[in-house]
């Protein structure tokens, strides 16, 4: 993850096979789209290279090898994880912005848990919508504290900040950053991360000078 100018975006970089490497810019749609004179997706790609020190030198010996890609939403959810003999895992079900690099971490959790319900199924002989999709209210929580983590990091909010300001929750802290966050106890963190956000907006309001 290599952050834009300003902090207005930020580039994966993920070497793939074959001397290979895919690289992308995710900000916000507005940011990309709106008010650039442009639509066209190389230009606003390039714009974006420009804008990112860490990137540019990079790429800049490179040859592109696909055409440009745009997703409007990355992260998304299916409506429902399984039916009657079928059962969704992993990204097949649901994806959360990359950012926290929680992907993998997810879709193991999702193996996890997805293969219980299944074990469960062929055990009684029942492999029903009703016994297959029983994982997915605790899964669903785990990925909304992520999605809350992922919108709180885009509203600017400042984890050294958080650490500072209540340094006795550092583990818990820690915790929801590596991903571990299918526990209830975590949840003590969102009120004060929405107390943060608060006093962050207040001061951004404050007037200078
Ligand atoms: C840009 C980007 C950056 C990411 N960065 C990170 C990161 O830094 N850290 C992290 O943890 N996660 C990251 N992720 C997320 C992570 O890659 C995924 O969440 C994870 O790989 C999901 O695992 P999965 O097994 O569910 O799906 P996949 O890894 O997609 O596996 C599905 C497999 O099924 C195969 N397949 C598809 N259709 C068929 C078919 N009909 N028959 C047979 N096989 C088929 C596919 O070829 C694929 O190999 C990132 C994702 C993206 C897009």
């Amino acid at each position: 993850m290599i952050q834009t100018e300003k902090k207005k975006g930020w580039f994966w970089y993920i070497p793939l096979h074959d001397d290979i490497v895919s690289v992308g810019v995710v900000a916000d749609f507005e940011y990309l789209f709106k008010n650039r004179g442009t639509k066209d997706l190389e230009t606003i790609y390039r714009e974006e290279v420009d804008r990112c020190p860490g990137v540019k030198p990079r790429i800049a010996d490179a040859t592109r090898c696909n055409e440009y890609f745009v997703q409007k939403e990355y992260s998304y959810r299916a409506k429902r994880g399984g039916g009657d003999g079928w059962v969704l895992v992993g990204d097949a079900y649901g994806f959360l912005d990359p950012l926290y690099s929680s992907g993998v971490l997810l879709a193991l959790k999702s193996a996890e848990v997805v293969g219980e319900a299944v074990a469960d199924a062929l055990d009684a002989k029942d492999p029903s919508e009703e016994r297959l999709r029983r994982w997915e209210p605790e899964y669903n929580k785990a990925m909304n504290r992520m999605r809350s983590l992922v919108m709180a990091f885009y509203d600017g909010l400042n984890f050294g900040k958080l650490v500072r300001k209540h340094p006795e929750k550092k583990n818990l802290i820690t915790d929801i950053l590596i991903g571990n966050i299918f526990e209830d106890r975590v949840d003590e963190l969102w009120p004060l991360i929405d107390e943060l956000r608060r006093e962050t907006e207040e001061e951004a309001m404050q007037p200078v000078g």
